[in-house]
């Protein structure tokens, strides 16, 4: 099942976009029979649950955390993680480069940009990634890579507007790179588009999208469901 999921989302991407599989809240079992059908990016969005289901599942798997990170968390993750879609404040940042320092290695990181409706959501609005970029102190922290931008659309069934939010993004996405990382090739991702919107996403530049419940199903919210034995 999860097999096929997988090669029902790759056949619809282009092949230089990557399928981030969003992995959270399933069991290790469920990620094990996603490795065996070749998938090797997995997305948490749980310091804990990604630092167990890393100890415990293949090395070659690269982990993208991709939900709002707490500073007293970079810790445990620093050490292996390839790559953070959340950095939404510039503390965060800073302690990502402290950590990245204790490590010997540089963090790679998306600016999470806040476009979509709900109040709910983390990250920079445009304004005020342009205002951080501007102030300069980011560029101090040089065990963080910024390699782009992340952003989530609205929750909502107008497809209209979830286009048009992506292109917003996409948008600020060639300004920044312009205006602030133009000498930084690595300044090439946009991480865009779920289980709903992936396919809009794509149309508007994603160069990652973080796909879940199409490859794994519903989620089961009992906390500890991704802890035990199926
Ligand atoms: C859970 C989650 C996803 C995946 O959502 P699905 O609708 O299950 O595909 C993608 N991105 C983020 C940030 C998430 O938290």
């Amino acid at each position: 099942m999860i097999s096929e999921n997988l090669q029902k989302i790759r056949a619809t991407l282009k092949p230089e976009v990557r399928l981030v599989a969003v992995s959270k809240f399933h069991p290790v079992e469920a990620l094990q029979e996603a490795y065996n059908a070749g998938q090797r990016i997995f997305g948490e969005n749980h310091v804990q649950e990604l630092v167990a289901k890393e100890a415990v599942l293949p090395k070659d798997i690269e982990w993208h955390f991709i939900g709002h990170l707490q500073t007293n968390k970079v810790k445990y993750i620093a050490p292996f993680v390839s790559l953070i879609h959340s950095m939404d404040s510039l503390k965060l940042m800073k302690e990502i480069d402290k950590q990245g320092q204790k490590c010997g290695r540089a963090i790679d990181v998306l600016l999470q940009i806040h476009v979509a409706a709900e109040e709910t959501k983390f990250g920079f609005t445009p304004e005020e990634v342009v205002q951080m970029l501007d102030e300069g102190g980011w560029r101090n922290y040089t065990h963080v890579r910024v390699v782009g931008l992340m952003a989530m659309a609205t929750n909502t069934d107008n497809e209209a507007q979830i286009a048009q939010e992506f292109d917003i993004v996409q948008r600020l996405f060639y300004t920044l790179k312009a205006d602030y990382f133009a000498d930084k090739p690595e300044f090439k991702e946009l991480s865009m588009g779920m289980s709903g919107d992936y396919l809009i996403a794509q149309a508007h530049g994603s160069t990652m999208v973080r796909v879940g419940s199409m490859i794994f199903g519903a989620r089961n919210y009992n906390t500890t469901q991704w802890q035990q034995s199926t």
